[in-house]
């Protein structure tokens, strides 16, 4: 899973430590992710083998009145300290190519800027998008190190929410794949079904609904295969396989344009001619599709919708 490698730890028991951010900015070894825009500075990796690095920078005073948060070491005991720091749009250009997004490089970067970049994406939406108590609307305000928001009017805590969502690779007794074609796709583009986990529900209870609703068939053996970060704003996905009991497809047409059960046979073919266009490799969705083809699919990475 492209998003869910180590690397960074992220010795959460600092976080409480007062006035740890004013050391951390003090420090010139102190390495610091900018981002603006959710975009942050890349560079090629020196290997030359299409990989990418990010480009850290000492704290300055840019830093100063910004939202700035404490990611992480490199290492469990000493080693570098990494700080996010969030940038207006006005700091860079909209079409800067040294900027990208963690969607665009993520699986291009090594474990430990991938996993910085992660944090750094998911925990900068969060931020920008939960300026307000849910208690009482005052404007809340950072704490913990960038970790949660407080109220200054009613003092409640608010920590990031992840919002976990269910994905899944629909398998018949004939070992076929279901893939759909949901709303805004590209007219090649195919994928496995997903949705979000509500109130009340587990995460078996989410797959089978989700199936039924979406494409009318009724799945039984879901058994969980791994699961990544998608902070696009805050998604958890989590990804499992299912075992269909009914083969009929009745499309929800509000979510589905099109579905189609697959044998390995008609799916490479489609994937060669190009008629059928899957996940990119940073998604979970591509990784559930190749565990139920059985080897990696190498095609060029292009995007599902648009
Ligand atoms: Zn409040």
């Amino acid at each position: 899973m492209a998003l869910s490698r180590g690397g960074l730890d992220r010795h959460s028991e600092l976080r409480t430590e007062p006035g740890l951010l004013d050391v951390l900015l003090d420090d010139p070894a102190t390495r610091v992710v900018e981002l603006v825009d959710g975009r942050a500075e890349i560079a090629e990796a020196d290997e030359g083998d299409g990989g990418v690095v990010l480009r850290y920078r000492s704290p300055d005073e840019r830093d100063r009145g910004r939202f700035v948060a404490y990611l992480g070491h490199d290492a469990p005991t000493g080693g570098t300290a990494y700080l996010l720091s969030v940038g207006s749009d006005g700091d860079a250009a909209p079409e800067d190519p040294t900027r990208r997004g963690l969607r665009a490089v993520g699986a291009r970067l090594g474990d430990l800027d991938a996993g910085i970049l992660t944090t750094a994406t998911g925990l900068a939406n969060w931020h920008a998008r939960h300026g307000f108590c849910s208690q009482c609307g005052s404007a809340t305000e950072p704490a913990h190190s960038g970790w949660i928001r407080v109220c200054p009017v009613d003092q409640s805590e608010h920590y990031p929410r992840t919002d976990p969502a269910v994905i899944m690779s629909v398998v018949d007794d004939r070992d076929r794949l279901l893939l759909a074609r949901g709303v805004g796709f590209a007219p090649q583009g195919m994928s496995v079904l997903a949705g979000f986990v509500e109130p009340g529900e587990s995460l078996a209870g989410a797959v089978a609904r989700e199936v039924v609703e979406e494409v009318g068939v009724t799945v039984q053996d879901v058994t969980y295969l791994g699961d990544q970060p998608w902070p696009f704003p805050s998604s958890l996905m989590i990804g499992f396989t299912a075992r269909a009991v009914s083969t009929e497809l009745t499309l929800q047409e509000s979510e589905i344009e099109a579905a189609q059960w697959f044998d390995r046979d008609e799916f490479s073919r489609a994937i060669a001619d190009g008629s059928l266009r899957i996940s990119q490799r940073i998604s979970i969705a591509r990784r559930l599709i190749e565990h139920w083809y059985g080897e990696e699919i190498d095609v060029p990475d292009r995007p599902l919708k648009g």
